[in-house]
């Protein structure tokens, strides 16, 4: 079966045939691969086969500890904290600071958009923290049972770090797509949204994508997204220090920007905090994963707007809140959403042949159907390391690859988001057709 070649916008019109070429795939159970690859030559190249995908699964599986999925808590039930239970410091902290995640969210329900209305808006230019957690509070009451959340973890600036889960977390194939690691980055937030209420709508409604019901489609996939994987920093690009809760946090945010100003990376203060990239520690949590981190020196050595790996990796609880799904659940592959460029970020120059291959199966039928252009990104070193992909595919042998998406300068403005939507919107069912 041999794939179509380079970028095509226009591919979405033909994605059906797409659709039953991917089930032609899986029939014969075997793709083969090495046909149009950048760098990869065909010969050597493994073939990649619905049981090398199904034993790749069982291998992530027996890495982990736990057995048994466990059944994540459905949306709005409160948890109430038993008495003898240690006392939960992050939340504590988010009840010290007001977050939205302590709130009785049935306050909010009069701002709900009407029945007949979407309820994530694309109109407004930023699409902040607190819009996403209420838009996903209305999404649960307007599709009760059909997806979970779960708060990951809490950042120093007393933010919760949501997830969401669709699709059936008892099944064995799990995907994580995490969203807005850099900050200024903060319209793939909204476009994760806008892929959830796409994925309840399709559901609700029994609607196809190619011959496949979508209640059929997502049967056997749990797809884990994290929509703002950095709600501080992109809090800090949004809304400036004034965002910020936290004295600590604003005090950081101005000694980033003198250190920043200091070695000629700054300019005026209110284009820095837009452009921020880290997160309130003034960590680039893309530099923040255990892969090359020891090596790195390709950024400065102290906090800033970007480009410091922090003090130990995965010292941040962004990273650690990402971390913990691929240690709780068996991820097979896991996606980063950056921006801008319109690019598919693949191939790590792995060495594994096998994993090289799965790699490239993403990367093809996701450049497929958004039309990006597929990019081989380098095996890590001392300039560019820490990276979650990377992180990913060297050192947990897990498929996995960044999309950057927009033609813009970050932070990418709402009117560009039509056509980051027009691109992206069928990648949550073409990721359950591939891997479910
Ligand atoms: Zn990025």
């Amino acid at each position: 079966m041999k794939k179509k070649n380079g970028p095509r916008p226009l591919l979405l019109k033909i994605l059906p045939f797409l659709i039953i070429a991917a089930a032609i795939v899986f029939l014969h159970q075997t793709v083969s691969i090495g046909e149009q690859s950048d760098t990869v030559s065909g010969e050597g190249a493994e073939e990649v086969t619905v049981d090398s995908i199904s034993s790749l699964a069982s291998n992530i599986g027996d890495q982990l500890e736990a057995t048994a999925t466990p059944t994540p808590t459905p949306t709005p039930t409160p948890t109430p904290t038993p008495t003898p239970e240690p006392v939960d410091e992050a939340l504590l902290l988010r009840q010290t600071l007001d977050d939205i995640s302590t709130h009785d969210m049935a306050g909010y329900l009069s701002e709900m958009p009407a029945e007949d209305s979407d309820i994530v808006s694309t109109a407004t230019e930023i699409y902040t923290y607190e819009q996403m957690a209420k838009d996903i509070y209305f999404l649960s009451q307007r599709y009760p049972g059909l997806f979970f959340t779960n708060i990951l973890g809490t950042t120093v600036d007393g933010r919760a770090i949501y997830e969401v889960i669709i699709g059936n977390p008892a099944s064995t194939h799990h995907v994580l797509i995490q969203y807005s690691i850099h900050a200024r980055e903060y319209i793939n937030t909204l476009l994760a949204m806008c892929q959830l209420e796409d994925y309840l709508k399709n559901m609700t409604a029994g609607a196809l994508y190619g011959e496949k019901a979508y209640p059929d489609l997502f049967s056997d996939i749990c797809i884990h997204m994290i929509p703002c994987s950095n709600p501080d920093g992109m809090t800090i690009s949004q809304l400036g220090a004034e965002g910020l809760r936290t004295q600590e946090a604003k005090d950081t945010l101005q000694a980033c920007y003198e250190f920043d100003v200091a070695s000629g990376r700054a300019g005026d203060f209110d284009t820095y905090c837009r452009r921020f990239k880290a997160n309130a520690n003034g960590v680039d949590l893309n530099k923040n994963f255990d892969v090359g981190w020891d090596i790195y020196a390709g950024g400065p050595t102290q906090p800033s707007y970007e480009g410091y790996h922090g003090t130990a990796a995965a010292s941040e609880p962004e990273t650690q809140a990402i971390l913990s799904v691929t240690e709780t659940y068996p991820v097979i592959v896991v996606i980063s959403y950056h921006s801008e460029g319109d690019i598919i970020f693949w191939n790590y120059e792995l060495e594994d042949e096998q994993l090289l291959a799965f790699n490239q199966q993403l990367a093809d039928n996701l450049a497929m159907i958004t039309g990006y252009t597929k990019r081989i990104s380098k095996k890590y070193n001392a300039s560019l390391s820490g990276g979650c992909s990377d992180y990913y595919v060297w050192e947990e042998g897990r498929i996995a690859l960044t999309i950057e998406t927009g033609q813009d300068t970050c932070p990418i403005r709402i009117n560009v988001f039509p056509n980051i939507w027009r691109d992206n919107q069928y990648v949550l069912p073409m990721l359950a057709s591939l891997y479910g």
